[in-house]
């Protein structure tokens, strides 16, 4: 639904993932079989990010867990959307609960969905997590590996992995994490924008 007519003073938000993500993406019907061949689509899509200067070191995407079928991919688009929220996986959440015409993943009668992540998600994606609806978070890079480059991962719960799983959400951390964390290091290499809000103050 449309709430924004023509003259409205406030601008109509949208969303477009980058123009090449698709050719990082298989096929349409093909299975993600494994949890590493997933995470690997992720950190691939976290890498063309930095090397498109499309926005920050990060992708995410949310696959049926039990299917291993991609639903809707993510990646940061903090800077390039004039939006703080825009982190991957915000993006890849948006993009499945529009495709599928829900804002609960976890609604009656759906397949169990998972959200996967390159890097441990920030206190934002901590908390938009469980209402996203999904069953499983696959992580690559620990968030220390994020704040070792500069990003400031916000108030996180020291236990935040039990917190998930207290509300039903298997948590899994440290898959690829050298792969991930080596995208991190690209970004920190080729001087991409720490986009800290006031700064990191
Ligand atoms: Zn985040």
């Amino acid at each position: 639904m449309n709430c924004c007519s023509d003259d409205q003073r406030f601008p109509q938000l949208s969303l477009c993932l980058p123009d090449w993500v698709e050719a990082v993406l298989p096929p349409v019907d093909h299975r993600f079989e494994t949890l590493e061949e997933r995470m690997a689509l992720v950190i691939a899509l976290a890498r063309r990010n930095v090397e498109e200067g499309s926005g920050g070191p990060f992708g995410a995407a949310i696959f049926e867990r039990d299917s291993g079928k991609l639903v809707a991919p993510g990646v940061n688009l903090v800077v390039s959307s004039c939006w703080s929220g825009w982190h991957a996986e915000m993006v890849a959440t948006a993009m499945a609960q529009q495709l599928l015409g829900t804002h609960d993943l976890g609604a009656e009668g759906l397949p169990a969905y998972e959200l996967v992540a390159s890097t441990e998600p920030c206190a934002m994606c901590f908390g938009a997590t469980p209402w996203s609806g999904v069953r499983r978070l696959l992580c690559g890079a620990r968030d220390a590996d994020a704040r070792a480059i500069g990003f400031d991962e916000g108030p996180k719960p020291m236990d935040w992995r039990g917190a998930l799983a207290a509300r039903g959400i298997e948590v899994v951390v440290d898959l690829l994490r050298d792969d991930a964390r080596a995208v991190l290091h690209q970004y920190q290499r080729q001087g991409g924008p720490i986009y800290n809000g006031r700064a990191g103050d």
